[in-house]
């Protein structure tokens, strides 16, 4: 039923044979635990999930859905894959996506565009969309995936799931192929709150082999401050402050998608929480930089696939590859990376010459600081990443709020249609990010929750809700009363 359903929808790249998958729910289900007889291992045992194709996986090819590593089978399972394995999860099999993460509507991918499960002939957003699509027509209980400037809130969204990045560094990045490190985080989709909400809780772990994991000292400081933090405000069922991020109020938003948004604000006001506009002046200037830290640090990831060490060995006339050295290396870039990966390969590199790199490179880097320093200015908990030494404390917030309540994205699902449209630029996909990006840029922990649509024929929006470094428990708290 799987393989039939997934033939109209393109969510997996690759399933597991149903015996494999009905042995591990099996054994999943009869797990002993020491000394109690047949309980569960834990809350997830049995359930079903589905992995982006981005995750190392030890019984599944991992292809990033590139032709460059279309033989890669990896000896390991990433840290996040054998986590929930221990815990019981059952894998169903490995999900579609943009090449290397690198999109915005699952279209760049060489298994061919992901279609929406709430209407094929539109987009199921991206980079992670076979794992939103996965989840939102019911093959599996969970999916992971990847966000790394909006790539799990943003399918999540268009197809009606919840979608979560957590804090940078709190989840292990060991085994997600790398896009841009200093902003990849590894992401959760389920069909509501609490389920993301549980499979977060199984897998948020230190791990020693990701050298960027937050080590368990930090963990707890974090965990004791933002705790302190909550009981010092009234704990979990006090009255929250919102705050509304008015740069984010743009021209670009849809009609629907805006009333959504105030009425849903309204509806928390009445509530009786408290609702506060916000300036994040730097917001406007987050794509830009965002697009040259990103590719950037692609272009670095990705040099490492030159057809000799990594990836694709190329096909290539025996005289040119006597002739010119390069040849192979030119040949396997040329023939495994798709066009998308390779203009962002060639403007990430360009960022880094020696002529562009202050110009870019350098300032991106200060825009991404000023993106942060404005959350910092606006959340009442302090970041718990900031300098202690009184010399670099921040001013105190002028109003300070416990969240952020944002669209996700300027409309719904747009058509595959226009998304695959000659005549549409790059850049018209990457505008899709505005919302999505500034949260990554500082490393925030961030949900979309979805807007289910009103009426038939119309597709589901997302409102995207934002909290400071480490208040994932806020996030999660209002989430639930938003959804
Ligand atoms: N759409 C953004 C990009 O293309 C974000 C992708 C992602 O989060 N992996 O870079």
């Amino acid at each position: 039923a799987v393989s039939q359903h997934n033939g109209l929808l393109n969510a997996l790249v690759h399933i597991r044979p149903p015996a494999a998958v009905l042995a591990d729910a099996n054994a999943a289900s009869r797990a002993p635990v020491s000394g109690t007889g047949d309980s569960p291992r834990s809350s997830l045992d049995g359930l079903l999930f589905a992995i982006k194709d981005n995750l190392c996986t030890s019984n599944m090819p991992t292809s990033c859905a590139s032709r460059m590593l279309a033989d890669f089978h990896p000896q390991y399972d990433a840290t996040v894959v054998a986590r929930l394995k221990a815990r019981g999860a059952v894998l169903l099999g490995k999900t579609n996506m943009d090449e290397f993460g690198m999109g915005s509507d699952s279209v760049h991918s060489c298994f061919g565009p992901v279609k929406n499960p709430l209407s094929s002939e539109h987009s199921a957003g991206g980079s992670s969309g076979g794992s939103a699509a996965a989840v939102a027509s019911g093959m599996c209980f969970g999916a992971l995936g990847s966000d790394t400037g909006g790539s799990i809130r943003l399918p999540a969204s268009y197809c009606g799931v919840v979608g979560f990045k957590p804090s940078h560094g709190l989840l292990s990045r060991r085994g997600l192929i790398a896009y841009a490190n200093s902003l990849d985080t590894v992401g959760i989709v389920a069909s509501d709150v609490s389920s993301v909400r549980l499979i977060y809780d199984s897998l948020k772990e230190h791990d020693e082999s990701d050298p960027t994991s937050v080590d368990n000292a930090t963990r707890r400081r974090i965990e004791d401050q933002a705790a302190a933090f909550r009981s010092s405000r009234g704990g979990q069922k006090r009255h929250w402050r919102i705050g509304v991020p008015m740069d984010y109020n743009v021209s670009e938003i849809s009609t629907r998608l805006r009333e959504a948004w105030v009425s849903t604000l309204a509806a928390l006001r009445d509530l009786g929480h408290q609702i506060v506009p916000v300036d994040l002046p730097s917001t406007r200037h987050a794509v830009c930089s965002y697009y040259i830290v990103a590719l950037a640090e692609a272009s670095s990831n990705l040099a490492k696939y030159d057809g000799i060490r990594f990836g694709l060995s190329p096909t290539i006339a025996p005289t040119e590859a006597k002739t010119n050295p390069l040849a192979k290396i030119t040949a396997a870039r040329e023939q495994g990376f798709g066009k998308e990966v390779q203009r962002r390969i060639l403007l990430g590199n360009y960022s880094l010459t020696s002529e562009a790199m202050e110009n870019y490179f350098i300032h991106a880097q200060k825009v991404r600081r000023m993106v942060k320093q404005d959350f910092d200015r606006v959340f009442a908990f302090p970041n718990p990443l900031n300098s202690t030494s009184k010399t670099h404390q921040p001013d105190p917030p002028k109003e300070p709020v416990d969240v952020l309540i944002s669209p996700v994205s300027v409309s719904s699902a747009p058509a595959l249609q226009d998304v695959t449209s000659l005549d549409r630029s790059a850049l018209d996909a990457y505008i899709n990010d505005v919302f999505t990006i500034p949260a990554s840029m500082a490393g925030l922990p961030a949900l979309s929750v979805p807007i289910p649509a009103s009426t038939d024929g119309e597709l589901p929006l997302g409102l995207q809700i934002i909290a400071q470094y480490g208040d994932e428990d806020s996030l999660f708290d209002i989430a639930t009363v938003v959804e």
